[in-house]
């Protein structure tokens, strides 16, 4: 990242960020304090933030636009988890003196590139120094109609569990990345990898479960924690099958080689799927979504029926092998403190 001394901030702004903000009038070109932005009729603003930051949330040697993927990536994965269609974002960007023109070029050109996939504009931000690594905070507006964002207290006794595409991807692409599998073949680690790299935020399958759904989730934090936070919201148990956890070919190939893996597929984050429960009368409806889209929804659970033998349990998440027989819960989710 070293490299001659960068251009000043405005220019840096005019020339990396301002194309980022063409096409939206309320960005005022980022020329004004301020956006001024449209509401929207019978809608809510969903709001999330999310910040980054090298040698925490990504390895020293990222490319500046894989950086630029993950960050938008993972607050759309949260709107996507609301429902809600994004439409803006602002970006705060603490830099240290080797992020040079060079590495915010390639940065603002990724973003470019993933803002046309999502439909979203730039409207606006803060550019600073700092003498700590590159902090990165990017905060995502988008709307959902009144009363229909997906919340995690949905979930009702009875409900399936669905989560979309595979499991598992992310936490064993960061592991591949580090060097960390080294008894996986190439063609297998590389595409752990690019999970881990470029996560792909499940924003239409989002909107799409708005009014199916009962409760949703993005799955950041890893498989059960994610569960978990659904459970505890809504106040129910939840019980996750491991036989039925859709795996990629790559991680099926890595956790039969390697068993204990299953404690990250369980338990590391980092997949942005999306998580949610819904009545066995939305199976159909499901069927549909997962054919239009291209993306697999699986049921891998159940929130459990009330059972008067096990009233009084409290609200959590249980994990059972094919035989019935419990699995122990992986290590909480990552937390910072
Ligand atoms: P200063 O902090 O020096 O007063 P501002 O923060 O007001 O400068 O920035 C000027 C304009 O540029 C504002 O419209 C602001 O939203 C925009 N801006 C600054 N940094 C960024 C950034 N990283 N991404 C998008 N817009 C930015
Ligand atoms: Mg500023």
């Amino acid at each position: 990242m070293t490299g001659p001394p960068r251009a000043g901030e405005f220019e840096t702004i005019a020339r990396c960020f301002t194309p980022l903000a063409e096409g939206e009038p309320g960005a005022l070109s980022l020329t004004d304090d301020a956006a001024v932005l449209e509401t929207m009729k019978n809608h809510r603003l969903v709001v999330t933030v999310d910040t980054l930051i090298r040698g925490i949330h990504f390895p020293q040697d990222t490319p500046a636009e894989n950086i630029a993927v993950r960050l938008l990536a993972v607050n759309l994965s949260y709107l996507a988890a609301m429902g809600a269609r994004p439409a803006h974002y602002t970006l705060s960007l603490a830099l240290p003196e080797d992020v040079d023109d060079i590495w915010l070029d390639r940065f603002a050109a990724a973003l470019g590139v993933e803002q046309q996939t999502y439909g979203i504009t730039l409207v606006g931000g803060d550019t600073v120094a700092t003498p700590g690594p590159v902090c990165l905070t990017l905060t995502a507006f988008g709307w959902v109609a009144e009363g229909k964002a997906l919340l995690r207290s949905g979930a009702r006794s009875g409900d399936t569990i669905y989560v979309s595409g595979t499991i598992g991807d992310g936490a064993l692409g960061l592991l591949a990345l580090q060097g960390k599998l080294p008894g996986l073949d190439s063609p297998h680690a590389e595409y752990l990898v690019q999970r881990f790299s470029r996560p792909r935020p499940r924003v239409e399958l989002g909107q799409a479960l708005v009014g199916i759904a009962h409760g949703c989730i993005d799955i950041s934090d890893g498989l059960a924690a994610d569960l978990g936070h659904i459970a505890t919201a809504s106040g129910v148990e939840a019980v996750l099958e491991w036989e039925r956890i859709p795996l990629s070919p790559a991680a099926r190939v890595a956790v039969e080689g390697t068993p204990p893996l299953r404690e990250s597929v369980l338990g590391g984050g980092d997949d942005y799927e999306l998580l949610f429960a819904a009545p066995e009368t939305a199976a159909g409806d499901l069927a549909l979504i997962s054919d239009r889209l291209g993306l697999p929804l699986t049921a891998v659970g159940r929130i459990a029926k009330p059972d008067k033998e096990k009233m009084g349990r409290k609200p959590g998440v249980r994990i059972v092998d094919g035989t019935g027989a419990e699995i122990p819960l992986p290590s909480s989710g990552y937390r910072h403190f």
